[in-house]
């Protein structure tokens, strides 16, 4: 019988690289050999328990490349978000423009308080542990998003026949950039982080939901909505495109501290 720890040192004999991290796994049931990549880019070969060693080398030996071309499709594919490194001279990005992290422990000039986006392109901020400068950036993109909402919205409330609408900035999640809650709440809310995206999709964001917020009938994207969102954006449909294509390697608010290098670019 078939011994995993065996028909793995034979397929070290292959010279498998490192990175597959390789792994064999039994399937007395199955007939057929298998391989798996893992979304974590790890290869796994299932095997039937009637097969024999010769056969699995073979097997895995023959379609390496394929492995290969599979591995770096997933690694395309796979979501990949930054994380910000607290120390100067990181860059933040805010309703299209980009801000350089300068900590400091006192607010200089004529700032206030800290953290604060000064007009030199300079983001102050304390030095303090992730999670707390990630609340206190936070913070201060919820405080400047919601401001340009308010501002933003109102040429639409009036051209849409929109009243009583408010507007909300808090964490989404990794899904979502922006919801439409009615008609009870009638409320448009945005993720912080959507602020730090291109202003056209910021734009597409904040448009989409205002779309539904004229609570056209039908289905929530059907054509009444689209037909709301043509007029407001005639090219929404390619920055709804830019958007998918730009989720899976956006910036989540994820900070960490100065201390964890770089990794190479
Ligand atoms: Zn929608």
């Amino acid at each position: 019988m078939t011994n995993a720890g065996h028909l793995l040192a034979a397929l070290g004999s292959l010279g498998l690289p490192s990175e597959w991290r390789t792994t064999v796994v039994l399937c007395p049931q199955s007939r057929l050999i298998t391989i798996k990549i893992r979304s974590n880019g790890a290869v796994a070969v299932l095997v039937p328990t009637a097969a024999t060693i010769e056969r699995v080398v073979k097997f895995v030996s023959d379609r390496r490349s394929w492995i290969n071309q599979q591995r770096e499709r997933f690694e395309l594919c796979a979501p990949r978000y930054p994380a910000k490194a607290l120390v100067d001279g990181e860059p933040f990005d805010l309703l299209g423009h980009r801000y350089l992290l300068r900590l400091v422990t006192t607010p200089p000039g004529d700032i206030g308080k800290l953290p604060a986006i000064a007009k030199d392109g300079i983001l102050y901020a304390k030095p303090q542990r992730p999670d707390v400068a990630r609340r206190a950036i936070a913070g201060l993109y919820r405080d400047g998003g919601l401001a340009w909402m308010q501002q933003q919205g109102r040429p639409y409330e009036v051209d849409g026949g929109i009243s009583g609408l408010s507007y909300a900035v808090r964490n989404l999640g990794r899904k979502r950039w922006g919801i439409y809650e009615g008609p009870d709440k009638h409320l448009v809310t945005m993720h912080w982080t959507a602020f730090a995206l291109p202003m056209p999709l910021v734009e597409y964001v904040f448009v989409h939901e205002l779309a539904h917020a004229t609570q056209p009938t039908g289905r929530a994207h059907g054509p009444q909505w689209r037909q709301r969102l043509r007029l407001w954006m005639p090219d929404w449909r390619r920055r709804h495109a830019d958007l998918l294509g730009m989720c899976r390697h956006a910036w989540f608010g994820d900070c960490r501290s100065g201390d964890t290098p770089k990794p190479p670019l």
